[in-house]
């Protein structure tokens, strides 16, 4: 079994294996089958599929894996990007690996790993987030336990969270700390924009615009101790999380 991916937005964002691979299985199971046939009509690809959701992935694997039985190839495709990252299909390939069929990434696009590209943050260690709880409070303490990370932290948020998402990495993390807003990546309103944690707030505030499509949030790692004194680093260490 395949697991493909496939464009954020930008549709010429298909790698030539993906086309290969769709164009060459018996079967494409999609997230959403009428979101996926347009990216295939629109390479002109003509694939069996199959709907295979969060809803009904244990019993789309086993499916799968008759169809696999049966000698027939199969790719897995997503809605967006690369499956199984915030995504649907990490039980699918769990099923499928333990039923004894191999299974092939075909990479591609990923808003993570996109956005990171283009955030000019030191990528050196980070730590993916994914969705934080869509509670104030529940938001605000899985900041709490991330707060200490030696790491960039990448979040992705839905539009109409997101003002409040920023709102609360202002005031649980470190303002001094450098923050990416990646919006509508790969898109006509794509917007990649870097500053101090600290005006993030009244930035996303500025403009409704700011609010709109679909976004990647990073948050650059803590500033760095290099050159520090062992024991003032120890000391740091203990301060820093008392401070605004
Ligand atoms: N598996 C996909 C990946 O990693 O590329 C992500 C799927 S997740 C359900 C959808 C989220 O990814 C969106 O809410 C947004 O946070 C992020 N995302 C997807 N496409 C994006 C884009 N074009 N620009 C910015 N963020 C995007």
């Amino acid at each position: 079994m395949y697991v493909v991916a496939t464009p954020l937005g930008n549709r010429q964002d298909m790698t030539l294996r993906a086309l290969a691979v769709l164009r060459a299985v018996d079967l494409v199971a999609c997230e959403d089958k009428r979101h996926s046939q347009r990216l295939f009509d629109s390479h002109g690809l003509t694939p069996h599929t199959y709907a295979l959701h969060e809803h009904n992935e244990q019993e789309g694997a086993t499916r799968i894996i008759e169809r696999l039985t049966q000698g027939q190839h199969v790719a897995f495709v997503s809605d967006a990007g690369t499956p199984a990252v915030s995504d649907p299909g990490a039980r699918l390939v769990a099923r499928v690996q333990e039923a004894g069929f191999p299974v092939i990434p075909v990479p591609g696009p990923c808003a993570a790993i996109a956005a990171l590209s283009a955030s000019g943050l030191n990528t050196a260690r980070f730590q993916f987030v994914g969705f934080l709880p869509s509670k104030s409070s529940a938001r605000r303490s899985a900041l709490e336990d991330l707060r200490g990370l030696d790491a960039a932290l990448v979040f992705y948020e839905a539009p109409h969270r997101v003002r409040e998402c920023i709102e609360d990495l202002a005031a649980v993390l470190e303002t001094t700390r450098e923050v990416v807003v990646c919006r509508e990546l790969t898109k006509m309103f794509e917007q990649i924009v870097r500053m101090p944690l600290a005006d993030a707030p009244a930035w996303i505030a500025a403009d409704p615009n700011h609010e709109r499509g679909e976004f990647v949030i990073l948050v650059g790692a803590r500033p760095a101790t290099e050159g520090i004194p062992p024991e003032a680093q120890r000391v740091l260490k203990i301060l820093l999380p008392e401070v605004p």
